[in-house]
């Protein structure tokens, strides 16, 4: 439910978090949950028996304290990206939202300053602030785009010790031009963080920033298996970049960080990428029928490479949010004025959305 307790003003906090709201995005048990980008299919049968099994086997050891290098783990993130890329390059947590906190608390902190093109991801700036760090927001062009000049431009003049790339973006669903990742790159004097979680939703020919890792040893590249991967429960992201940068990440991580049992079934998912993924091409194309459908309702969808939809054009999104909760389908206002923003999921859940959406009536 969120909402801050009456009496936090009372207590002995630290200055720089007074005021602050934390992350709050409704848990609403509605039959059509589209808010939080989640795959809304769930993990394949034989998918979740290897699970299992593997989770079983590591509950026999659960005993001793785990491997704290997750090395098998990191051997399968290493695997699946390909490029080349090898376990040492490999860092994973508690979801990517603990693999940035890890890059924050090595390179943001007091007295740092970390950027991003507003609107992004709303997490950024708070696990900026908490780690002392005090956030910049960064301008957007048209229609939500970022220029490779334009983006440069800012960033020499904010000079931030980290930038964050979304990759494509979150909540507006835009792509990222790889030059315009290049041009941030040399402009920046600190690190560069590139958040793929949609990556797997982009178009199949796409190149990742993955690509451009080579030769630069202040990018990083991020990912999830939150979204594409079906595993949003379980709490696993991960990054790749030089086996330099990973070292500092062991410098703030907890020993043991990550648990045995999550260690197991990150594993067992990654054998099974290919089934894991298996629902990404529908998810797409329930993303794209959200995208014509609202359209043709009178909204502005905006272009999305990932698995949600922002579109705008609503009158009173407060308003609109509340009739489709009403009805039983739960979505997202990102606080983007005449905007809401809605997730991909099935074609059932999909359908329910657009029913109700079109049932809420006038958007005028
Ligand atoms: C959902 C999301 C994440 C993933 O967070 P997890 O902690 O891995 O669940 C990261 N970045 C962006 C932009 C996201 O939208």
């Amino acid at each position: 439910m969120g909402g801050v307790s009456p009496h936090l003003e009372d207590l002995p906090l630290r200055d720089d978090l007074r005021g602050m709201t934390p992350y709050g995005a409704p848990q609403a048990p509605l039959p059509v949950a589209l808010n939080v980008n989640e795959n809304t299919h769930p993990v394949p049968q034989e998918v979740a028996d290897d699970i299992m099994d593997s989770i079983a086997l590591a509950l026999r050891d659960v005993n001793r304290y785990p491997d704290r290098e997750f090395t098998d783990l990191r051997e399968g993130f290493a695997d699946y990206l390909g490029h080349g890329l090898t376990r040492e390059q490999i860092w994973a947590a508690n979801g990517s939202n603990e693999v940035l906190q890890h890059v924050l608390q090595a390179f943001a902190g007091p007295g740092r300053t970390a950027f991003g093109f507003a609107p992004t991801y709303s997490m950024y700036p708070l696990l900026a602030r908490a780690t002392g760090a005090e956030w910049i927001a960064g301008t957007r062009g048209a229609d939500y785009t970022v220029d490779a000049s334009d983006a440069a431009a800012q960033v020499a003049d904010a000079a931030p010790d980290v930038v964050f790339l979304c990759a494509p973006n979150n909540p507006t669903g835009t792509p990222l031009g790889l030059d315009v990742i290049e041009a941030v790159y040399d402009a920046a004097p600190g690190v560069v963080v590139v958040d793929e979680a949609y990556f797997e939703f982009a178009p199949r020919d796409e190149r990742s920033a993955l690509t451009l890792l080579p030769g630069r040893e202040r990018l990083v590249v991020s990912r999830t298996m939150s979204k594409a991967f079906a595993f949003a429960g379980a709490r696993v992201g991960y990054l790749a970049a030089d086996p330099a940068f990973v070292d500092a990440l062991r410098l703030v991580r907890l020993p043991y960080h990550l648990s045995a049992l999550t260690q197991a079934a990150a594993s067992a998912a990654l054998r099974h990428a290919s089934t894991m993924l298996r629902m990404v091409d529908e998810i797409v194309s329930q993303r794209d029928r959200i995208s014509a459908t609202v359209e043709a309702l009178g909204y502005t969808p905006h272009e999305s490479w990932t698995n949600f939809v922002l579109f705008g054009g609503v009158a009173d999104p407060a308003a609109t949010w509340q009739a489709l909760y009403d009805r039983g389908v739960l979505i997202r206002d990102v606080g983007i004025p005449q905007h809401l923003r809605v997730t991909a999921g099935t074609e059932d859940e999909t359908t329910a959305f657009l029913d109700a959406l079109a049932s809420v009536g006038s958007n005028a």
